[in-house]
Parts: C-alpha cells; sequence; structure tokens
C-alpha cells in the first residue's frame, strides 16, 4: 500500500506514525491539520527541524494544478494532481449565508450517464479518505483567506460517492468528528446505488441524502441514468422510504432539467407523484442541465425551469430550483471532467 498522506490518518493513527514523539507534540500536529488547516512549515510551535521532518513524513495528496475563479470570487474551484497522475476537482461556493465545499469521492465514474461530463470520461480509481478529507481542508483554508467558515459539504464533484462507499463513511467520519461539521450539513449524492443507500441506513450519522433521479420511469430513467437497470425505481424508493424511516431526514432528488426530455408536463405530474411515495420528506431540486461536451441536449430554458417547478407544486410536490454556480469555469453539477478531453459529439450546441 502507498504511504499514507496526511489526512488518511486518524489520531490514534498519527501517534503511532510519529512514535516516540510526545504526546502534546502530537496534538499540535493534529491542531495544526484539523483546527489550522495550514503546511507543516507554518506549525510555529514545533522546532524547525521537525517541521521539515513532519512536511516529508506527511506528504499533502493533493498536488494543487490550476484554481478558477467565478460569480465575482464565491466560486472557486481547484484542479488537484492525485499520486499516480489522476485529476480530480473541488469547488468552494460562498453565498450569504453559509460556504459549501464540493467534493469528488473518485477520479472520473463508473456510472455512465450521457448528460454528465465525469461520467462521459469514464472511471479512472477511488479516492482515499485521505484525499477525501483533504479537499475538505483545502476548501476551509480557502474560505478563511477570505474570513469565510465552510458550513457544508456536499458529496457532488466527482465520482459516485456510494461506489467508494467504505473510504467516504471514514471521510464523513472524519468531517463530522476531527472538524466539527454537523451530519445534517454534510450531503451524500447518488445515483441510486441501493446497498450503498442500505449501508448508510446502518451507519450512525444521520447524513442527508440526494438521489439524482432525472427521470420518473424506468424506461426513460434507463435511458438517463443507466445503473437504474439494475436498481430500478421502485426498489430505490422502498430504499429511500427506509433511510428516512431511520434518520428522519429530507431527501432531495436532483433533476436536471433537459429540453423536451424530462421537462413535458407529463413528467412533471410522474415526478411530483413519486416525490409523494416517499413523503413527508422529499424535496425536489431542479438544476437547469449544465453543457458538456458530450452530450447534443439542451437544456430546458429558464422559463420552462420555472413552469414546471410551479406545476410540481401545482401538484402537491416540494421544488425549487437550485441557483448556478460556475458555470463559466466548467465546475458547475454534471461539468467536473478534470480537463479529460471527452468524446465531442457532431451536434455539439
Ligand atoms: N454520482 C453522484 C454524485 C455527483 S452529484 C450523483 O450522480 O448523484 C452531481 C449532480 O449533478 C448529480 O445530481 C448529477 O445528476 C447532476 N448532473 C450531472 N450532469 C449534469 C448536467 N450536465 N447539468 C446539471 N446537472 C448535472
Amino acid at each position: 500500500m502507498a504511504a499514507p498522506t496526511r489526512y488518511d490518518v486518524d489520531r490514534d493513527e498519527l501517534a503511532t506514525l510519529l512514535d516516540g514523539t510526545p504526546r502534546y507534540r502530537v496534538d499540535q500536529v493534529w491542531s495544526g491539520l484539523y483546527e489550522q488547516f495550514t503546511e507543516p512549515d507554518d506549525w510555529t510551535n514545533l522546532p524547525k527541524a521537525m517541521r521539515a521532518e513532519l512536511a516529508e513524513r506527511l506528504p499533502s495528496a493533493l498536488h494543487l494544478v490550476t484554481e478558477s475563479v467565478s460569480d465575482d470570487g464565491q466560486t472557486v474551484k481547484f484542479l488537484w494532481e492525485l499520486d499516480g497522475g489522476s485529476r480530480v476537482e473541488t469547488v468552494l461556493m460562498l453565498y450569504s449565508d453559509r460556504a459549501t465545499v464540493c467534493i469528488s469521492s473518485q477520479a472520473g465514474c463508473a456510472m455512465a450517464c450521457g448528460f454528465c461530463a465525469t461520467g462521459q470520461a469514464g472511471f479512472t480509481r477511488h479516492l482515499t479518505v485521505g484525499e477525501i478529507v483533504e479537499q475538505v481542508a483545502m476548501g476551509i483554508r480557502r474560505a478563511r483567506a477570505s474570513d469565510r467558515r465552510v458550513s457544508n459539504v456536499v458529496f457532488m464533484g466527482m465520482g459516485e460517492p456510494l461506489a467508494n462507499e467504505g473510504a467516504v463513511w471514514s471521510a464523513v467520519e472524519r468531517l463530522h468528528g476531527d472538524i466539527g461539521l454537523s451530519a445534517r450539513h454534510i450531503t451524500v449524492s447518488t445515483v441510486g446505488i441501493i446497498p450503498g443507500i442500505r449501508k448508510l441506513t446502518d451507519r450512525p450519522l444521520p447524513v442527508n441524502l440526494a438521489i439524482s433521479m432525472h427521470a420518473a420511469n424506468d424506461t426513460l430513467r434507463d435511458e438517463l441514468v443507466p445503473i437504474n437497470k439494475r436498481y430500478p425505481i421502485d426498489d430505490l424508493m422502498q430504499a429511500c422510504r427506509d433511510y428516512l424511516a431511520v434518520k428522519h431526514r429530507r431527501i432531495s432528488f436532483e433533476w436536471a432539467m433537459i429540453s423536451g426530455v424530462n421537462d413535458r408536463d407529463s413528467d412533471a405530474a410522474e415526478l411530483a407523484e413519486l416525490s409523494l411515495r416517499v413523503r413527508p420528506r422529499v424535496h425536489v431540486n431542479l438544476i437547469p442541465l449544465n453543457p458538456t461536451p458530450g452530450f447534443p441536449t439542451v437544456g430546458s430554458s429558464p422559463k420552462r425551469v420555472y413552469e414546471f417547478r410551479d406545476l410540481l407544486r401545482a401538484h402537491g410536490a416540494v421544488a425549487t430550483v437550485r441557483q448556478n454556480r460556475g458555470t463559466e469555469i466548467d465546475a458547475a453539477c454534471g461539468q467536473l471532467a478534470a480537463g479529460q478531453p471527452v468524446t465531442l459529439s457532431t451536434e455539439r450546441r
């Protein structure tokens, strides 16, 4: 196994790794990582020689390739290179009342949803706990530079978190136990991997669950979200109901609006009906489809997005339109491809 990086180890493992170091020194290192979110060289309460040694023994997992900023400085996208050369992205979004870090759980993704840039690029590998947690640490560091505190973490970057549930869960525990984020401010988004949802149901912390639905009948969903063939809608709804029964949380259904494909009046009726089946706590999040190079179909017009929201509400569903962030730096939902070339469709917009 590769040597651990600085956020791979938990507190006890850090003490073991720094065997022979006095306890108070280990605490200082831990505070550098989990309270200050700084580099070993900044830990000036430690002797200089020790800082240099720590920098070597606790290497960073993420090597910054580029940092792009948009929305007047309120959205920042980081492109990282990982050990072995794969690349992933992390997005920090500052809002007036909160700051959210959107993190990746895999390099690439095997789920192959045609409208998603990550899906178009295919799967490379799972991320480790250290690679996941360090993305949050870097988001916190960057937010602090703007005098902001990160309040929310969403597993909505590259990859399918529930296909890497073990590492994702260890990361959730670290975010909760060591960084101090409450479970209700952590959201795991999934295409609907039922065994993964069942595992989350059995885990102790009540994180929020977001389901990338995009279609409310199996025929259309088989096409848009291919894993639906393995985990069809009826079974998925049962897993959602069971999750809610245990966690007393709200589940959200994500719905990227694709013109003429899933934005018809009949889609609104079906979706509303589906969301009411998981009563009473489903919230539909409408995402205007963001452009990706490999998908020919365009997003619904802003007018249609709001009409669709109103239709859902008329049918009794709870629905909102997601504020779009980072489209001009390819940082919006479904646009993360880590600079990978994706097959260009001839029908490109
Ligand atoms: N694999 C997980 C985590 C990624 S979350 C999941 O799919 O839930 C990324 C979200 O953006 C998902 O809801 C995804 O369906 C949505 N998305 C993908 N491509 C998109 C696009 N082109 N426009 C808008 N949303 C998109």
